[in-house]
């Protein structure tokens, strides 16, 4: 195990990986709603971490898991960033190859 490696959870299928892996949505605590971590953001605030994969988002929003999890409102958009997050970075993919 390397040095720095923060470890978080997935809300959806719980599987602990490396921090910079995983896609963190945010509460600020200024309670204006929930944001995306994004270079544009630097929110602090209460967060969830989400796997940048079409079955966890699936499931986060079937079960209302990130409400759960920042125990407050999500709306749709947020999880239609996610969507629009994930096909941006497959495209990307596809590009590098
Ligand atoms: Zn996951």
């Amino acid at each position: 195990m390397s040095v720095g490696v923060v470890l978080r959870r997935c809300v959806s299928c719980r599987e602990r990986q490396d921090r910079r892996l995983l896609w963190r949505i945010i509460r600020p605590f200024d309670g204006k709603g929930v944001v995306l971590e994004g270079p544009a953001t630097g929110a602090m605030g209460r967060s969830a971490y989400l796997c940048p994969s079409s079955s966890c988002i699936d499931d986060a929003r079937r079960r209302k898991r990130l409400q759960r999890s920042l125990r407050c409102q999500v709306s749709d958009s947020i999880y239609m960033a996610l969507e629009e997050r994930l096909n941006q970075t497959r495209a990307a993919a596809s590009e590098a190859r």
